[in-house]
Formats: C-alpha cells, structure tokens, sequence
C-alpha cells in the first residue's frame, strides 16, 4: 500500500534522512521505532509531503505521490496525526471535527463520521460544545485522533500519541488504534512506549 523508496530528507544544510525505505501492506499496522532525534517524525512528514524529500519516490496504491503537495496526499488516503496535536483552541469540539471534514464532503453528512468518533471517545461528546483549548492534554488526543478519522484515511501515520498521558487514558487511545485497525486502517505508529507498540502492531521497524 505505501512503498518509501530510499528517501533523503534535510532540513537546509542538515541531512537527516539517509536512503529511508519501508513498506506497509494493506490494513497493517506498524511500529516505527529509534531513538529520538533518529528522524522518526521527520519520516512521517516526508510522506505527509509536510517536507520535500531531496532523493528517493515514495508510492502509494501504486501511485507516485512524491511530489503531490499534502492535501492531496490526504485524499489519496493518508492521514496524519502530529505529536503537538495542533486542534484549533478556540473552536469546540463538534466544530473542530467539522473542520476535518470539509476536505470530504464540506461538512455535509456529519452524522455516520460523529456517530462513530463518538462512540469510540464518548468523552468527547460530552465535552462537544467545549472550546477545544479548554480540553485535557487526553482530551485534545482523543480530538486529533478523531479529527485524522474525518477524512477516512486509508492509512494513518500516527505520532507520538500517548506522550504524556496518564495510563488509563493510554489504554483509551491504544484501544483506539485497535479499533480502527479493524476498520481496515493500516497504520504507522511512532511510540516510545515500545511495549504498547509491539502489543497492537504487526511488525516494526527501528
Ligand atoms: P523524537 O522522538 O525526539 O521526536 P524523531 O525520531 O521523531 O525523534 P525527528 O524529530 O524526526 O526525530 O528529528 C530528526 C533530526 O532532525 C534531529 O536531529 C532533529 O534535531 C532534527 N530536526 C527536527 N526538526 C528540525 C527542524 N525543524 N530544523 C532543523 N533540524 C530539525
């Protein structure tokens, strides 16, 4: 499903990605392992086309999509969770989810979309009509996750989520990356809880 194909990526003169290739089959999920600073989230990125890659092609459904600029990276399918789960402070819950779904319908047919995030987070539709800069550090996960469902990813790279959570909140947001696999989501999951990693995925890279 995704092919990244000996990418080199730098940010200006600082060469961080050296001929990184990997590969993720249809509906699996994957751990995405290093140290930091190994240019695990840079990896991401690059396939996001948040960051150009200088060398290398990366695949995707047998498409080339090295050069598409990153929303239409997001409507062949893949969707991305960043580490600082960037949700918009000032809007609600409901509001920021209709956000994640412009890019698919322009918000039209919210309710199947709300009905599902809704029940794998019911926390967040009890806190629906909260400003989303009011919402707890899991809280403002549980959205980001939600939100990278609204475009109905084929694939979802996800970064970091569990940084910093409490551990009855981790096992909220491992049970949902398990779900989700289930939908048929393959996913990139970048973890430094390396035993929850390995516990929901298939097979990992370091
Ligand atoms: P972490 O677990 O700390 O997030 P990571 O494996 O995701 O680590 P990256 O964030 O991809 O690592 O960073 C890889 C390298 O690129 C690091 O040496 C980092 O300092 C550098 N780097 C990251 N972002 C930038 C930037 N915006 N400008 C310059 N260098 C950067």
């Amino acid at each position: 499903m995704l092919e990244v194909q000996g990418i080199d990526t730098y940010y200006g003169l600082s060469h961080v990605l050296h001929e990184v290739s990997l590969r993720v089959n249809e509906g699996e999920a994957i751990a995405f392992l290093g140290r930091n600073g190994a240019g695990k989230t840079t990896t991401l990125k690059t396939v996001m086309a948040l960051l150009a890659p200088q060398n290398g092609k990366i695949l995707f459904q047998g498409e080339d999509i090295t050069h598409l600029p990153p929303h239409q990276v997001l409507r062949r399918g893949i969707g991305y969770i960043p580490e600082e789960r960037r949700i918009f402070t000032n809007l609600t819950v409901a509001e920021n989810l209709k956000m994640g779904r412009l890019v698919v319908d322009k918000g039209r047919n919210m309710k199947p979309f709300l009905d599902k995030v809704y029940s794998m987070f019911p926390k967040l539709e009890e806190r629906r009509n909260f400003l989303g800069g009011s919402l707890s550090g899991g809280e403002q996960q549980m959205l980001t996750i939600a939100r990278g469902l609204a475009a109905e990813p084929k694939l979802l790279l996800v970064d970091e989520p569990t940084e910093g959570l409490m551990p009855e909140l981790v096992e909220r947001i491992r049970d949902s990356l398990v779900e989700i696999q289930k939908d048929g989501v393959a996913i990139v999951l970048v973890e430094q809880n390396t035993k929850l990693a390995l516990g929901i995925t298939q097979r990992a890279y370091l």
